[in-house]
This record gives structure tokens, sequence and C-alpha cells, in this order.
């Protein structure tokens, strides 16, 4: 079969290799959709830790090909979403229910091969059915989506608060949809692109704000005088981290959702967070949320069409991955 390999960093390529086969407890998944995410990029520059040689993509769905050895609960034809991460189930941080912390937490797509190629083997506890009809290009949003979920349930959004999103790709707009669902009476998108800014305004954000257009905390702050409830943080830059800290209202949250590279340092002001009593956390990865976000891909309440703007072939995921994202990207997704 063909798979895209990452075989060193900033070398990857389109192979020929053996058909993977499902194991004791594995079921084999035929890829249908899979999504490019910047996480792909941050690997292939080697800025992220990953096995290799590997075939990368952690955000796939498909059809249940085979069934190993031991499976219940699959027969095979089955349309899946496969959860990348797989904890261990008993170091610490997994027997304290926290198993995205899971110290020996080995992803799909990262640590062992994943979804940019025509098949994929995954333990069978990863892989959770969707409804036979579903359009597997929605089925592909259900991992960036779960991330999502957890940082929505971190934030703890209630109905008629204030939220800014910083960062306007993909997951920004994901969380200004999900901020909305949980009932966000503002949500303010803050990224620059102004293509971005339209679609999130479409999309339930009630203000859009362009960063480069002048002092952006100024801006928020001025909206309601007070700053917002919640920021979610999804640009990954710096800059946008002090910015958000700056535009909270007393007893705000924000979460840190965005990748800044390692041993990045920002300036805090540690007497501003003790006396507004501000809440920095963190979101990180999809800690039992993958079937909520199976659920809710399924149910068709997000709008996801929108957010794909290239379709590619296994052919294109080398060039796509090597390539900084284009004007105007937001999701691609791979078909094998
Ligand atoms: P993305 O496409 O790179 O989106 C981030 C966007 O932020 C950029 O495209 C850019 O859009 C905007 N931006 C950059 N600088 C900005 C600034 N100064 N002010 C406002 N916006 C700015 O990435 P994504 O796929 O949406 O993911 C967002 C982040 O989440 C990434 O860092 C990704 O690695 C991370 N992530 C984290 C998790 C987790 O579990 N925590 C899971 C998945 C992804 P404009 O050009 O429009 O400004």
């Amino acid at each position: 079969m063909r798979a895209v390999r990452l075989e060193a960093i900033g070398a990857m390529a389109l192979r020929e290799v053996a058909m993977p086969v499902a194991g004791p407890g594995e079921v084999l998944v035929r890829v249908l959709a899979a999504g490019i995410c910047g996480s792909d990029r941050h690997m292939y520059k080697g800025e992220y830790p990953t096995g290799r040689p590997v075939t990368l993509g952690h955000e796939f769905c498909g059809r249940v090909e085979a069934v190993g050895a031991g499976v219940t609960g699959f027969v095979g034809g089955e349309l899946v979403t496969v959860d990348p991460n797989i904890a261990c189930g008993t170091c610490p941080a997994c027997r304290a229910g926290r198993v995205n912390l899971c110290d020996n937490l080995l992803a799909i797509g990262v640590f062992r091969d994943g979804g940019f190629a025509e098949f994929v083997a995954v333990p069978a506890q990863q892989a959770f059915v969707l409804p036979d009809g579903l359009d597997p290009v929605h089925g592909a949003f259900s991992e960036p989506l779960a991330c999502c979920l957890h940082a929505l349930d971190v934030a703890r959004i209630v109905p008629g608060s204030t939220v800014a999103v910083l960062g306007g790709g993909v997951i920004g707009l994901l969380m200004v949809q999900l901020a909305r669902l949980a009932g966000a009476a503002e949500v303010v998108l803050v990224t620059r692109q102004a293509s971005r800014r339209a679609l999130a305004l479409e999309l339930g954000a009630t203000v859009a704000i362009d960063p480069a257009a002048g002092d952006v905390v100024a801006a928020v702050r001025g909206l309601n005088g007070r700053g917002v409830d919640v920021v979610l943080e999804c640009a990954g830059v710096p800059e946008t981290l002090q910015q958000g800290l700056g535009m909270l209202a007393r007893g705000g949250a924000l979460v840190l959702f965005g990748v800044t590279p390692a041993g990045v340092e920002v300036p805090v002001r540690p007497f501003d967070l003790l006396v507004n009593e501000i809440r920095l956390e963190a979101a990180y990865l999809n800690p039992h949320t993958h079937a909520r976000a199976a659920a809710m891909v399924a149910s068709g309440v997000l709008e996801l069409d929108r957010l794909v703007t290239h379709v590619v072939g296994l052919d294109d995921v080398a060039a796509v991955v090597g390539a900084a994202p284009q004007p105007g990207e937001i999701k691609v997704i791979v078909r094998p």
C-alpha cells in the first residue's frame, strides 16, 4: 500500500510499504479522510518529538476493513474515527484519570504509523463508531474537536459569558462555534486574515478584530469596559498569551491551547494575576473527550465544510506538510 513516511527531520516521501495487519486486539482501518494539522508541520521540522521513520496523520476517519483476534464490538465495515492517543493505563497520571498526561503516551501518527496511508492498524479501543452515512471528512474533524472540547471543559464557560478567541485557524474557528454553543453571549475572534474574520462572523462570532489594526487589548477591553471572562489562546505565539492576559476581566480565565516553540519565555505580572484572581490554565490533547467529539460531529451541529479549503491525495501530502500554510488555507484534508 502507499503511505507518506517521515524518514528524517525535513524528509518526507510517499512510499510503497507492506500492508499492515490487524494484530490481536486491533482493527485494520481503510483511511477515507485525514486532516493535516499544524503539529504535522512541527513534526516535519523536528519541533515536536516523533518516532522515525513513521507514517504521520493523527486526525483520520475510515472504514474497518479487518478485525484482529480477540476484538469484540467490531465486525468489519463500520465507519470509525480514531483517538490517536494511546495511554498506558498504569502510570500515576493514568491512574488519576489524566490520560493526556500519561508518562508513556504513544500517539498514532506520531510514534506509530498513522493515517496518511491507505490503511492503518489501530487498537480497537481507540476506534469510535460513527453513523454509517456520515461524510468521512467530517469524521476526520473528531480529533481536533476532541482537543477543543477539553479546552472548553477547562475554561468553564457559563451561559452569558464573554469569550475572546485568539487565532482564527481551524482551531479558533471551531472554538468560536463551541463557545457560542456553550452559551457565550459575546464571542470575539482576533485574527489577522480578513477572510477568516468574515467567516468567524458567519460562524457565530459577535465581533472580529484585526490585531494588526492597533492596540488589540484596548479594543477588546473597550467592547464592554471590563474585559472578557474567558480567553482561548489558539494562535501559539508569545504575544497572544500576553495580550490575552491583558484583556481578561477580573476573575477571568485564560486557556493556553496554542503550541509555542519549546523554551519560549513570556513576561507576566504575578501581582496582576493575584489581585484579579486570574486563572491561567492549559488544555493539552483530548482526555476522555473523543466520544463526545464523535457524537458532536455526527449530530451535524457544527459547520465543518466551510473550514475545508483544500483536498489533496497522498501524492501531495509531503509538499503541503513541508511548506508553510498558504494564505487562505484553513484545513487541508487528505483523501487517500
Ligand atoms: P493555525 O492554522 O496556525 O492557526 C493559528 C492562527 O493564529 C494563524 O493561522 C494566524 O491566523 C493566527 N495568529 C498568528 N499570530 C497571531 C496574532 N499575533 N494575533 C492573532 N492571531 C494570530 O493553527 P490551528 O490548526 O488553528 O491550531 C492552533 C494552535 O493550536 C496551534 O498552535 C496548534 O499547534 C495548537 N493545537 C493545540 C492542541 C492542544 O491539544 N492544545 C491541539 C491541536 C492544535 P491569521 O493569519 O489570520 O492571523
